[in-house]
């Protein structure tokens, strides 16, 4: 393959095509896909993901940021783009308004910013109302969405099409909070209906839900994770058959051999047991390798886990290595990973050479952005179809 870079990620779109076959699978015929695309679709690229997945049936996704959504517009995706976060100032409300972006209200203060501009611009947008049930990020409470719905019921712009919330612990063996989360929301739902509110789509699956419990898949889910061809970390009774579309590739830039005894990298934390072959690999943390996400651990299991897992390093008992793939084969990475280059220990007898493509293991949303994509298909480069570009036509107010 010709590829003048040194750094590129490649993306199987059949892979894509079949996990999405797989949701499918599960997905009833009167239940709504909204295919979550947020952070670049999760590495994989988000207005080439989206053609993908357009040109395979999907007609609704799902974003968290203004500017997420707005490139997709602007690269000519027609289907319903929902978008997570709030908007706001007048700015972001008019840029989401013009580009008839599906908006979420999940404050009063929005309610009432949303209300004024949309009959201001006059122009019409459908939106989602979030209730918080117990995740603690956005939302309205029971009491706020009956204020919102009352605020919006006599604006002409506005149609209320779904109402949605977001689950805290769906992977987690015990069942408990979620379905408190979700009896909640049906309250909710209940509440506005005997006011006179009755909502069309409800939904709060995400892909931990989605496969834990069918009963909550309601009108709509929202999958971001089992399309991009991972399991959500945690506990699952249905175990979907998916392909992970992503691979982060690089070259040897050097090849030497080192005799046995040898040290390998800063503080020489390592040194060769054996004479091998030490390849220098174009990728660092800096690029996103050997990166994690620094949270608190989730309960004592877990922290000891990790705990566990440090001691045994430390003592070179257990080794969580690193490892990169060579022709088919893995090879471990040695020494601690430098900014920008890794060290990697390859036997002597192994024929590798300068310049032959190297699969690192870079976590698809830890790898810096702006790399060159190659999107495959039936294993050959492939040009996705672009879709024709969108022009809008905003009537002004006079
Ligand atoms: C990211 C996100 C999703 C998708 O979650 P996955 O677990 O990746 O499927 C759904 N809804 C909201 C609001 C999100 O932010």
């Amino acid at each position: 393959m010709e590829n003048s870079s040194d750094r590129w990620l490649e993306i199987d779109i059949d892979a894509i095509k079949h996990n999405l076959e797989q949701v499918n699978s599960l997905l009833e015929e009167k239940v709504r896909l909204i295919a979550v695309i947020k952070a670049d679709a999760y590495g994989h690229g988000a207005v080439e993901t989206a053609r993908i997945l357009y040109q395979n049936g999907v007609d609704f996704f799902g974003v968290s940021f203004l500017e997420e959504a707005i490139t997709l517009r602007r690269a000519g995706i027609r289907s319903s783009i929902m978008l997570f976060s709030p908007l706001i100032n007048e700015q972001q409300v008019t840029e989401a308004l013009t580009n008839y972006i599906t908006i979420t209200i999940a404050s009063l203060y929005e309610c009432i910013l949303l209300d004024k501009i949309s009959r201001r611009l006059n122009i019409k947008t459908t939106v989602h109302l979030k209730v918080d049930t117990g995740l603690g990020r956005f939302g309205l409470n029971h009491e706020e969405i009956i204020e919102v719905c009352q605020t919006l019921k006599d604006n002409p712009c506005i149609y209320i099409e779904g109402i949605y919330t977001h689950m805290a612990e769906a992977a987690s063996h015990n069942p408990a909070y979620t379905q408190k989360q979700f009896t909640r929301f049906l309250s909710i739902i209940d509440k506005l209906k005997e006011a006179g509110y009755t909502i069309p789509v409800c939904h709060c699956a995400n892909s931990a839900v989605f496969l834990n419990y069918p009963e909550m898949h309601l009108n709509a889910v929202r999958i971001g994770t089992l399309i991009s061809g991972q399991l959500p970390v945690g506990k699952f009774n249905n175990n979907l058959d998916l392909i992970d579309p992503y691979k982060y590739k690089s070259r040897i830039i050097s090849l030497r051999t080192l005799e046995k005894g040898s040290y390998l990298g800063y503080n020489r934390t390592e040194r060769l047991k054996q004479q091998a072959q030490i390849a220098v690999i174009p990728v660092g943390y800096n690029h996103g390798l050997a990166l994690q996400v620094a949270n608190r651990p989730n309960g004592w299991g877990d922290f000891l886990k990790v705990l566990t897992k440090n001691i045994l390093s430390f003592f070179q008992l257990f080794r969580f290595r690193l490892k990169v793939k060579i022709n088919d084969c893995e090879y471990p990475v040695r020494g601690k990973v430098f900014m920008q280059m890794t060290l990697v220990e390859i036997p002597v007898e192994a024929r590798v050479k300068i310049g032959d493509e190297v699969e690192v293991p870079v976590r698809k949303t830890l790898a810096a952005r702006k790399l060159n994509r190659i999107y495959i298909k039936d294993g050959e480069p492939c040009k996705i179809e672009e879709q024709e570009k969108i022009t809008y036509i905003v009537e002004e107010d006079s």
